[in-house]
């Protein structure tokens, strides 16, 4: 099962994954509208895209009372039930890391669904910033990555 990985020092801050996504989900180029965002720190230079984990005990599952946030089998990825949705926001309070939202047009709350296996931030992230990956790439990657750094190479 795939996961979204982020590597922020590959993030240039142009929010193309922001507008990809908005455009998919509700028609509407809008970074509002988008189910991740770009945390942005303008005099460090830094963008760091913020990205729901679908995680295993994932709190805006736990804390809707209606259950309308149920797991894809498919994907592994956590989504909303519309229909069964109260817009309580309980779920939006409830991620410790932020990646829900309160939606700016109609429906009552922003969650990453990925795009049902083909995240379309990924295809449109040029940088490689966001990738749609096996978990065990991801842990292979960060390995290297160390490993250079250890030995004095570039990361
Ligand atoms: S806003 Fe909807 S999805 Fe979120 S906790 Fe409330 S009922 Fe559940």
């Amino acid at each position: 099962m795939k996961i979204l990985a982020v590597d922020h020092t590959r993030c240039t801050g142009c929010r193309l994954c922001e507008i990809a996504c908005s455009l998919h989900h509700d028609g509407v180029a809008n970074p509002a509208a988008a189910r991740l965002a770009i945390v942005r720190w303008e005099e460090e230079g830094l963008h760091v895209p913020a990205v729901c984990q679908q995680c295993d005990v994932a709190m805006c599952e736990l804390v809707c009372q209606p259950h309308a946030i149920r797991r894809n089998p498919a994907t592994a990825a956590l989504v909303v039930n519309y229909e069964l949705c109260i817009g309580c926001r309980m779920c939006v309070i409830g991620c410790p890391y932020g990646a829900m939202s309160v939606h700016p047009l109609g429906r009552p709350v922003l969650k990453c669904n990925l795009c049902d296996g083909e995240p379309r931030c990924v295809q449109f992230c040029e940088t490689g910033a966001l990738q749609y990956l096996e978990p065990q790439a991801v842990s292979f990657a960060k390995r290297s990555a160390t490993a250079r750094k250890l030995i004095g190479g570039e990361s």
